[in-house]
Protein backbone atom coordinates (compact mmCIF):
# COMPACT_ATOMS: atom_id res chain seq x y z
CA UNK A 1 0.00 0.00 0.00
CA UNK A 2 1.67 3.42 -0.62
CA UNK A 3 1.93 5.27 2.16
CA UNK A 4 1.08 8.68 0.79
CA UNK A 5 -2.64 7.54 -0.63
CA UNK A 6 -2.87 5.37 2.34
CA UNK A 7 -2.54 9.04 4.22
CA UNK A 8 -4.35 10.75 2.01
CA UNK A 9 -7.43 8.19 2.40
CA UNK A 10 -6.71 8.81 6.19
CA UNK A 11 -7.05 12.35 6.10
CA UNK A 12 -10.30 11.93 4.42
CA UNK A 13 -11.97 9.95 6.89
CA UNK A 14 -10.89 12.10 9.63
CA UNK A 15 -12.89 14.70 8.29
CA UNK A 16 -9.67 16.63 6.81
CA UNK A 17 -9.91 18.81 3.57
CA UNK A 18 -7.84 16.94 0.38
CA UNK A 19 -6.45 19.61 -1.69
CA UNK A 20 -5.97 19.45 -5.43
CA UNK A 21 -2.63 17.75 -5.33
CA UNK A 22 -3.76 15.23 -3.01
CA UNK A 23 -6.91 14.65 -4.87
CA UNK A 24 -5.10 14.31 -8.20
CA UNK A 25 -3.55 11.47 -6.77
CA UNK A 26 -6.08 9.73 -5.69
CA UNK A 27 -7.51 10.08 -9.21
CA UNK A 28 -4.31 8.66 -10.40
CA UNK A 29 -4.70 5.65 -8.49
CA UNK A 30 -5.19 2.41 -10.79
CA UNK A 31 -8.75 1.36 -10.24
CA UNK A 32 -7.86 -2.54 -10.12
CA UNK A 33 -5.10 -1.30 -7.29
CA UNK A 34 -5.46 -2.23 -3.37
CA UNK A 35 -4.84 1.37 -3.15
CA UNK A 36 -8.19 1.63 -4.98
CA UNK A 37 -10.41 -0.52 -3.08
CA UNK A 38 -9.37 1.58 0.00
CA UNK A 39 -10.16 4.73 -1.63
CA UNK A 40 -13.56 3.02 -2.59
CA UNK A 41 -14.02 1.32 1.17
CA UNK A 42 -13.10 4.91 2.70
CA UNK A 43 -15.77 6.27 0.01
CA UNK A 44 -18.89 4.26 1.69
CA UNK A 45 -17.71 4.85 4.96
CA UNK A 46 -17.81 8.87 4.07
CA UNK A 47 -20.73 8.68 2.48
CA UNK A 48 -22.73 6.15 4.81
CA UNK A 49 -22.00 9.09 8.10
CA UNK A 50 -22.98 11.86 5.46
CA UNK A 51 -26.52 10.42 5.24
CA UNK A 52 -27.18 8.35 7.76
CA UNK A 53 -27.10 5.10 5.41
CA UNK A 54 -29.82 6.48 3.73
CA UNK A 55 -29.45 5.76 0.06
CA UNK A 56 -31.91 7.83 -2.13
CA UNK A 57 -33.59 7.72 -5.44
CA UNK A 58 -33.57 11.15 -7.51
CA UNK A 59 -36.75 10.70 -10.39
CA UNK A 60 -35.57 12.47 -13.90
CA UNK A 61 -38.43 13.51 -16.31
CA UNK A 62 -37.37 14.88 -19.87
CA UNK A 63 -40.73 16.27 -21.58
CA UNK A 64 -39.12 17.58 -24.53
CA UNK A 65 -36.58 16.94 -27.43
CA UNK A 66 -35.32 18.46 -29.91
CA UNK A 67 -32.25 20.50 -31.25
CA UNK A 68 -30.66 22.28 -29.21
CA UNK A 69 -28.39 25.00 -29.91
CA UNK A 70 -25.82 25.10 -26.93
CA UNK A 71 -24.14 22.20 -28.57
CA UNK A 72 -22.46 20.13 -25.86
CA UNK A 73 -21.16 17.71 -27.96
CA UNK A 74 -21.99 15.04 -25.04
CA UNK A 75 -26.15 15.52 -25.56
CA UNK A 76 -28.00 13.72 -28.09
CA UNK A 77 -30.31 16.88 -28.19
CA UNK A 78 -26.93 18.90 -29.50
CA UNK A 79 -28.00 20.25 -33.25
CA UNK A 80 -24.32 18.82 -34.56
CA UNK A 81 -25.21 15.64 -33.24
CA UNK A 82 -28.45 15.41 -35.54
CA UNK A 83 -30.25 13.11 -33.80
CA UNK A 84 -33.63 15.41 -33.08
CA UNK A 85 -34.61 17.33 -35.68
CA UNK A 86 -37.91 18.33 -34.80
CA UNK A 87 -38.76 20.19 -31.56
CA UNK A 88 -41.96 18.06 -29.67
CA UNK A 89 -42.95 18.00 -26.30
CA UNK A 90 -45.05 14.73 -23.95
CA UNK A 91 -48.27 15.78 -23.20
CA UNK A 92 -49.11 17.26 -20.07
CA UNK A 93 -51.04 14.36 -19.66
CA UNK A 94 -48.36 12.07 -19.32
CA UNK A 95 -45.63 13.96 -17.55
CA UNK A 96 -48.08 13.88 -14.63
CA UNK A 97 -48.93 10.44 -14.74
CA UNK A 98 -45.76 9.41 -14.64
CA UNK A 99 -44.20 12.06 -11.81
CA UNK A 100 -47.11 10.61 -9.36
CA UNK A 101 -45.75 6.84 -10.53
CA UNK A 102 -42.41 8.12 -9.46
CA UNK A 103 -43.99 9.35 -6.27
CA UNK A 104 -45.76 6.37 -5.64
CA UNK A 105 -42.89 4.13 -6.49
CA UNK A 106 -41.12 5.97 -3.72
CA UNK A 107 -38.64 8.54 -5.55
CA UNK A 108 -37.47 10.79 -3.08
CA UNK A 109 -37.06 14.18 -5.49
CA UNK A 110 -38.56 15.05 -8.83
CA UNK A 111 -36.25 16.31 -11.37
CA UNK A 112 -38.43 18.46 -13.95
CA UNK A 113 -35.86 18.60 -17.75
CA UNK A 114 -35.91 20.28 -20.33
CA UNK A 115 -33.58 21.51 -23.43
CA UNK A 116 -31.70 24.77 -23.02
CA UNK A 117 -33.90 26.32 -25.33
CA UNK A 118 -37.64 25.42 -23.95
CA UNK A 119 -39.94 28.23 -23.38
CA UNK A 120 -39.48 29.20 -19.30
CA UNK A 121 -42.67 30.31 -19.42
CA UNK A 122 -44.09 26.68 -20.41
CA UNK A 123 -41.75 25.21 -18.10
CA UNK A 124 -43.25 27.52 -15.29
CA UNK A 125 -46.74 26.62 -16.22
CA UNK A 126 -45.78 22.99 -16.45
CA UNK A 127 -44.18 22.69 -12.94
CA UNK A 128 -47.23 24.38 -11.37
CA UNK A 129 -49.35 21.69 -12.62
CA UNK A 130 -46.82 18.69 -11.70
CA UNK A 131 -46.93 21.07 -7.81
CA UNK A 132 -50.57 21.07 -7.94
CA UNK A 133 -50.98 16.94 -8.56
CA UNK A 134 -48.34 15.51 -6.32
CA UNK A 135 -49.52 14.38 -3.26
CA UNK A 136 -46.60 14.74 -0.70
CA UNK A 137 -43.88 16.74 -0.25
CA UNK A 138 -41.65 15.53 -2.56
CA UNK A 139 -38.88 18.10 -3.42
CA UNK A 140 -39.77 19.18 -7.23
CA UNK A 141 -36.06 19.96 -9.04
CA UNK A 142 -35.22 22.00 -12.10
CA UNK A 143 -32.74 21.02 -14.47
CA UNK A 144 -32.65 24.30 -16.98
CA UNK A 145 -30.81 25.83 -19.18
CA UNK A 146 -29.04 28.90 -17.80
CA UNK A 147 -30.91 31.75 -15.96
CA UNK A 148 -30.43 34.73 -14.08
CA UNK A 149 -31.74 36.27 -10.33
CA UNK A 150 -35.01 36.91 -11.65
CA UNK A 151 -35.93 33.51 -13.16
CA UNK A 152 -34.58 31.75 -10.22
CA UNK A 153 -37.23 33.49 -7.92
CA UNK A 154 -39.82 32.40 -10.40
CA UNK A 155 -38.37 28.74 -10.29
CA UNK A 156 -38.58 29.41 -6.28
CA UNK A 157 -42.41 30.81 -6.24
CA UNK A 158 -43.26 27.73 -9.15
CA UNK A 159 -42.68 25.60 -6.34
CA UNK A 160 -39.03 24.30 -6.97
CA UNK A 161 -36.80 23.11 -3.82
CA UNK A 162 -34.12 23.06 -6.13
CA UNK A 163 -31.75 22.57 -9.32
CA UNK A 164 -29.64 20.57 -10.50
CA UNK A 165 -26.49 22.55 -12.31
CA UNK A 166 -23.46 21.30 -13.09
CA UNK A 167 -20.11 22.81 -14.60
CA UNK A 168 -19.23 20.12 -16.71
CA UNK A 169 -16.11 18.49 -18.10
CA UNK A 170 -14.63 20.29 -21.64
CA UNK A 171 -17.46 23.54 -20.50
CA UNK A 172 -17.20 26.06 -23.32
CA UNK A 173 -14.77 23.62 -25.25
CA UNK A 174 -17.31 21.14 -25.84
CA UNK A 175 -20.47 22.96 -25.46
CA UNK A 176 -21.49 26.30 -26.91
CA UNK A 177 -21.65 27.52 -22.59
CA UNK A 178 -19.18 29.89 -20.88
CA UNK A 179 -18.00 28.17 -17.35
CA UNK A 180 -18.79 31.86 -16.09
CA UNK A 181 -22.74 31.38 -16.79
CA UNK A 182 -22.90 28.55 -15.61
CA UNK A 183 -21.20 29.95 -12.40
CA UNK A 184 -23.63 33.05 -12.47
CA UNK A 185 -26.96 30.57 -12.84
CA UNK A 186 -25.66 28.53 -10.06
CA UNK A 187 -25.26 31.65 -7.74
CA UNK A 188 -28.52 33.01 -8.65
CA UNK A 189 -30.33 29.92 -7.61
CA UNK A 190 -28.30 30.24 -4.44
CA UNK A 191 -29.24 33.82 -3.72
CA UNK A 192 -33.68 32.68 -4.74
CA UNK A 193 -33.14 30.21 -1.86
CA UNK A 194 -32.74 26.97 -4.33
CA UNK A 195 -30.47 24.28 -3.19
CA UNK A 196 -28.10 22.89 -5.68
CA UNK A 197 -27.19 19.93 -6.68
CA UNK A 198 -24.40 18.83 -9.17
CA UNK A 199 -21.78 16.23 -10.37
CA UNK A 200 -18.47 15.40 -12.09
CA UNK A 201 -20.12 14.75 -15.56
CA UNK A 202 -20.11 13.46 -18.08
CA UNK A 203 -16.54 11.55 -17.46
CA UNK A 204 -15.08 10.33 -20.96
CA UNK A 205 -11.55 8.63 -21.30
CA UNK A 206 -10.80 12.19 -23.01
CA UNK A 207 -10.52 14.18 -19.65
CA UNK A 208 -7.00 14.95 -18.07
CA UNK A 209 -6.67 14.65 -14.81
CA UNK A 210 -5.78 18.53 -13.89
CA UNK A 211 -9.46 19.50 -15.36
CA UNK A 212 -11.21 16.34 -13.12
CA UNK A 213 -9.29 18.18 -10.18
CA UNK A 214 -10.47 21.63 -11.13
CA UNK A 215 -14.19 20.60 -11.82
CA UNK A 216 -14.62 18.42 -9.06
CA UNK A 217 -13.66 20.96 -6.56
CA UNK A 218 -15.77 23.35 -7.87
CA UNK A 219 -18.39 20.79 -7.05
CA UNK A 220 -17.11 21.25 -3.24
CA UNK A 221 -16.62 25.40 -3.70
CA UNK A 222 -20.26 25.45 -4.21
CA UNK A 223 -21.73 24.44 -1.38
CA UNK A 224 -24.00 21.83 -3.27
CA UNK A 225 -25.68 19.47 -1.65
CA UNK A 226 -24.39 16.18 -3.62
CA UNK A 227 -21.92 15.79 -6.04
CA UNK A 228 -20.64 12.30 -7.15
CA UNK A 229 -19.98 11.20 -10.64
CA UNK A 230 -21.47 10.25 -13.77
CA UNK A 231 -19.66 9.00 -17.28
CA UNK A 232 -20.25 10.45 -20.89
CA UNK A 233 -22.32 7.43 -22.73
CA UNK A 234 -21.31 7.67 -26.26
CA UNK A 235 -23.71 9.20 -28.80
CA UNK A 236 -23.37 8.19 -32.07
CA UNK A 237 -21.78 10.18 -34.94
CA UNK A 238 -20.54 12.46 -32.02
CA UNK A 239 -17.45 14.45 -32.50
CA UNK A 240 -16.69 12.64 -28.90
CA UNK A 241 -17.67 8.95 -30.06
CA UNK A 242 -13.90 8.37 -31.16
CA UNK A 243 -12.96 8.43 -27.31
CA UNK A 244 -14.71 5.23 -25.87
CA UNK A 245 -16.12 5.24 -22.69
CA UNK A 246 -14.91 4.30 -19.44
CA UNK A 247 -15.91 1.18 -17.82
CA UNK A 248 -17.97 1.06 -14.25
CA UNK A 249 -14.68 -0.14 -12.23
CA UNK A 250 -13.21 2.94 -13.55
CA UNK A 251 -15.80 5.27 -12.52
CA UNK A 252 -16.08 3.68 -8.80
CA UNK A 253 -13.04 4.61 -8.64
CA UNK A 254 -13.58 8.49 -9.87
CA UNK A 255 -16.65 8.71 -7.78
CA UNK A 256 -14.98 7.42 -4.34
CA UNK A 257 -12.21 9.52 -5.02
CA UNK A 258 -14.70 12.70 -5.73
CA UNK A 259 -16.30 11.49 -1.79
CA UNK A 260 -12.98 11.98 -0.47
CA UNK A 261 -12.51 15.28 -1.91
CA UNK A 262 -16.43 16.71 -0.72
CA UNK A 263 -16.14 14.98 2.50
CA UNK A 264 -18.91 14.26 5.77
CA UNK A 265 -20.86 18.04 4.48
CA UNK A 266 -22.33 17.09 1.32
CA UNK A 267 -24.82 14.40 2.06
CA UNK A 268 -24.94 12.96 -1.25
CA UNK A 269 -22.67 11.49 -3.84
CA UNK A 270 -24.43 10.07 -6.65
CA UNK A 271 -23.66 8.04 -9.93
CA UNK A 272 -24.95 7.78 -13.48
CA UNK A 273 -25.88 5.23 -14.97
CA UNK A 274 -26.98 3.37 -12.39
CA UNK A 275 -24.48 0.73 -11.26
CA UNK A 276 -23.86 -2.11 -8.65
CA UNK A 277 -20.06 -0.94 -8.47
CA UNK A 278 -20.94 3.04 -8.21
CA UNK A 279 -23.42 1.49 -5.03
CA UNK A 280 -20.35 0.03 -3.82
CA UNK A 281 -17.88 2.61 -3.75
CA UNK A 282 -19.71 4.96 -1.95
CA UNK A 283 -22.76 6.17 -4.42
CA UNK A 284 -25.65 6.76 -1.81
CA UNK A 285 -27.92 8.75 -4.82
CA UNK A 286 -28.81 6.97 -8.03
CA UNK A 287 -30.99 7.88 -10.92
CA UNK A 288 -34.65 6.76 -12.59
CA UNK A 289 -35.65 8.32 -15.17
CA UNK A 290 -38.52 8.87 -18.11
CA UNK A 291 -39.13 10.65 -20.89
CA UNK A 292 -36.64 12.52 -23.35
CA UNK A 293 -33.02 11.67 -22.18
CA UNK A 294 -29.77 13.30 -23.39
CA UNK A 295 -27.96 10.31 -23.11
CA UNK A 296 -30.86 8.72 -25.51
CA UNK A 297 -31.09 8.40 -28.91
CA UNK A 298 -35.27 7.83 -29.20
CA UNK A 299 -37.90 10.35 -27.69
CA UNK A 300 -38.54 8.22 -24.48
CA UNK A 301 -35.44 6.89 -22.76
CA UNK A 302 -34.50 3.29 -23.29
CA UNK A 303 -32.03 3.84 -21.11
CA UNK A 304 -33.91 4.89 -18.44
CA UNK A 305 -34.34 2.63 -14.48
CA UNK A 306 -37.52 2.18 -12.76
CA UNK A 307 -37.01 3.46 -9.04
CA UNK A 308 -37.39 0.10 -8.07
CA UNK A 309 -34.69 -1.40 -10.21
CA UNK A 310 -32.56 1.78 -9.06
CA UNK A 311 -33.47 1.09 -4.76
CA UNK A 312 -32.89 -2.52 -5.70
CA UNK A 313 -28.97 -1.70 -6.45
CA UNK A 314 -28.52 0.40 -3.75
CA UNK A 315 -29.92 -2.59 -1.13
CA UNK A 316 -27.12 -5.17 -3.10
CA UNK A 317 -24.62 -2.45 -2.20
CA UNK A 318 -25.60 -2.19 1.46
CA UNK A 319 -27.68 0.87 1.90
CA UNK A 320 -30.61 1.07 2.95
CA UNK A 321 -33.31 3.20 1.35
CA UNK A 322 -34.77 6.90 2.60
CA UNK A 323 -38.49 6.74 2.71
CA UNK A 324 -39.99 9.92 1.99
CA UNK A 325 -38.68 13.53 0.55
CA UNK A 326 -35.08 13.89 0.07
CA UNK A 327 -32.86 14.74 3.08
CA UNK A 328 -30.47 16.06 0.33
CA UNK A 329 -32.49 18.67 -1.03
CA UNK A 330 -33.99 19.40 3.02
CA UNK A 331 -30.80 21.72 4.18
CA UNK A 332 -31.22 18.98 7.28
S1 LIG B 1 -26.84 19.42 -22.52
FE1 LIG B 1 -28.54 20.89 -22.35
S2 LIG B 1 -27.64 22.80 -23.18
FE2 LIG B 1 -26.31 21.15 -23.88
S3 LIG B 1 -27.09 20.59 -25.93
FE3 LIG B 1 -28.06 19.22 -24.40
S4 LIG B 1 -30.02 20.25 -23.93
FE4 LIG B 1 -28.69 21.78 -24.90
Amino acid sequence: MNKNIAQIINKAIDGGVIDAQELRELFAVNYLSEESYMIQYASHKISETASNGKAEVHAQMGINVGPCPRNCQFCSFAEINKIFTESKQNPLDEIIENCLKFEADGANAIDVMITANYNFNDYLNVARAIKTALKTDIPLIANVGDFGEEAAKELKYAGFTGIYHAIRLGEGTVTAIDPKLRWRTIQAAQKAGLLVGTCLEPVGPEHSLDEMVEKTIYTRDMKAVYSGAGRRITIPASPLAAHGMLNYGQMGHILAAVRLATGYEMVGNCTHEPNHIGAMAGANLLWAEVGSNPRDVEENTVRGWTVKRCQDVLKEAGWDILEGPSVMYSNK
